[in-house]
């Protein structure tokens, strides 16, 4: 399973593409004893950012792995806003941490109310103190991004939303059974820039029946509607539930295999940069060089730590990583019951600590800083492979990934996983393969 640095056509890659795009690291697995753990007693040392959860969608798109339901009503919505409160305040304490980004996820936050959304900006104010030019960014669906909405978000100085195009062809846009329209996507992108928010579109690519061509016709429709930027992801077929495979299905589409989807990749990356926009991260591409988001910087990088609210929702610093229980049931029963959700936590490993700016933010930005940073010699004699192989480059105090090594980012990061993490996501993997069975092809993977 292991990838093995190889050449094609003078372009660096894998032999194998890991079909996992983004991970948190240190990974969540194992957990400590618990009993003398509360949130009120949690380390908020380092932490610059907060996640909120809102798990609720108006229709399910058959790729989406995430923590979501189309079965809720207002009244639901309501009283999973006040659990939510009621987890955020938890952590309160006399001094309150200054915090520099706000991220709601899910889910489609944009189905939150106004009031919704300001009940839980206020309780993130009681405990946090938000720094002025907070970065606040919301995932939005198309379909229910509304004025009042907007005015709410500006009224909390919101940044940015996220809108989930994931294609503008009509055979993907069935695949995906998305129900919002492209007239919903032009609406709520025009109405999101006259409320001054930046926009975000994600696009989806390697899926069955698409073609090279049609991914970059994608491209194309979505520049003309001017987002300032766009994030083009590989579809992670291990993670898409059973509706992908039984739309697949009923359509009668073909797979791409993985050679054809590093090709769409690395032609839809060089049609951004000919149109103008400047590459931010592994998958993300904006018109502005200085764009950067700090809530990325976080995950993906060393900026600081993240406190995280909702089923599934994770947090972090260089000492512990907690992740609550994935169900939103489970969520809303426990903070019903006991005002506090299911999760685990562990401490973060010195070596984890140690390693998070080579396994993780090298790959993901292309480049890091490595000024103080101890290596261990698994990595080293990885870094110095790669450094031959002209992978990567060293200076006095960064090291840099080469452009075409960028379009492996993710199969990158886990080549640079020291070997017990490399076991744990390695089993994921293979576990995922083996349930989908032939389902999901050798050629999807091998190149
Ligand atoms: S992709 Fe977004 S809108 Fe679609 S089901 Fe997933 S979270 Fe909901």
């Amino acid at each position: 399973m292991l990838p093995i640095a190889v050449k094609l056509n003078d372009i660096f890659t894998f032999n194998i593409e890991v079909p996992y795009y983004n991970w948190f690291y240190p990974l969540q697995y194992g957990e400590e004893d618990l009993t003398s753990f509360s949130p009120g007693t949690i380390s908020l040392n380092e932490v610059k950012g907060v996640y909120v959860h809102f798990p609720f969608c108006s229709s399910l798109c058959s790729f989406c792995p995430y923590i979501r339901t189309n079965i809720h009503d207002a009244n639901l919505r309501n009283r999973y806003v006040q659990q939510l409160i009621c987890e955020i305040k938890s952590y309160q304490r006399q001094e309150k941490p200054e915090i520099q980004c706000v991220f709601f996820g899910g889910g489609s936050p944009s189905l939150m109310s106004p009031n919704n959304f300001s009940e839980i900006m206020e309780a993130i104010k009681t405990v946090f103190h938000i720094s002025s030019g907070c970065e606040i960014c919301v995932e939005t669906n198309a379909m229910s991004l509304k004025p009042e909405l907007c005015s709410a978000f500006y009224d909390y100085n919101v940044s940015k939303v996220r809108i989930g195009v994931q294609s503008f062809d009509p055979c993907s846009r069935e695949l995906y059974q998305l129900r919002a329209t492209v007239d919903d996507i032009v609406y709520s992108t025009k109405l999101a820039h006259s409320y001054d928010l930046q926009v975000s579109f994600d696009l989806l690519f390697g899926h069955h029946g698409q073609s090279l061509e049609t991914f970059l016709v994608d491209i194309e429709k979505a520049n003309k509607l001017n987002p300032d930027t766009i994030e083009i992801y590989p579809i992670n077929l291990l993670a898409v539930p059973d509706r992908y495979w039984n739309s697949v299905l009923s359509l009668g589409l073909k797979g791409l295999n993985a050679r054809t989807r590093l090709k769409c990749f690395k032609a839809g990356r060089d049609r951004l940069l000919e149109l103008g926009y400047h590459q931010w991260s592994g998958h993300g591409f904006s018109r502005s060089p200085e764009f950067d988001l700090i809530y990325h910087r976080c995950v993906y990088g060393t900026l600081g730590g993240i406190i995280g609210f909702g089923p599934g929702a994770v947090s972090f610093n260089s000492e512990y990583i907690k992740w609550n229980h994935p169900s939103i049931a489970q969520y809303m029963s426990d903070m019903q019951k006991q005002s506090m959700p299911t999760f685990k936590i562990r401490r973060v490993f010195d070596y984890e600590r140690l390693l998070k700016k080579i396994v993780i933010e090298l790959p993901y930005y292309g480049s890091c800083n490595i000024e103080g940073v101890e290596f261990i010699p698994e990595i080293s004699n990885r870094l110095s492979e790669l450094i031959s192989a002209g992978v990567v480059q060293r200076n006095s105090s960064d090291l840099v990934l080469s452009d075409t090594a960028r379009l492996q980012y993710a199969t990158l990061m886990f080549y640079l996983l020291p070997k017990k993490d490399k076991d744990v996501l390695g089993q994921e993997i293979f576990s995922d393969c083996a349930r989908l069975g032939n389902k999901f092809r050798a050629d999807m993977l091998w190149l």
